[in-house]
């Protein structure tokens, strides 16, 4: 299918999802699939396919999602017991759906090294 990608949809509300903090510039919402208690994902607003793709310009951005999950982390109670913050970037990423996003993970103890 054409046109614009899943998550920019959700941006634009042409699709549901749950959404705990909009800013600015960057939309949170709940991972329709959650790995963990807690697992939300942090995106641009505006379309940027991967990290790999976020040219200078954009580079404001990549603070404003770290500063997001540190504020999202703390108010999904999970600050105190840890978490995990990951970027899937390209096929052996393990990359799925091509719109930057943070992943946010917590509220159990995950496990490390990833497979
Ligand atoms: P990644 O594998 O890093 O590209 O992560 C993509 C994530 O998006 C996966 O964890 C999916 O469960 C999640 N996902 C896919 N579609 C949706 C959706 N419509 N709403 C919320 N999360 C989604
Ligand atoms: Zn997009």
């Amino acid at each position: 299918m054409s046109g614009p990608c899943l998550f920019c949809r959700i941006v634009a509300r042409e699709i549901p999802a749950d959404i705990v903090h909009e800013g600015e510039r960057l939309l949170a919402f709940r991972d329709l699939n959650p790995q963990a208690p807690v697992h939300v994902l942090v995106i641009p607003k505006e379309h940027v396919g991967s990290l790999a793709h976020v040219g200078d310009p954009a580079r404001d951005v990549l603070g404003e999602l770290l500063l997001a999950v540190r504020d999202l982390a703390a108010a999904e109670g999970i600050a105190e017991t840890g978490y995990r913050t990951v970027v899937n970037t390209g096929r052996n990423g393990g990359q799925t759906v091509g719109h930057l996003h943070v992943h946010l993970l917590g509220g159990r103890a995950l496990e490390w090294p990833p497979g």
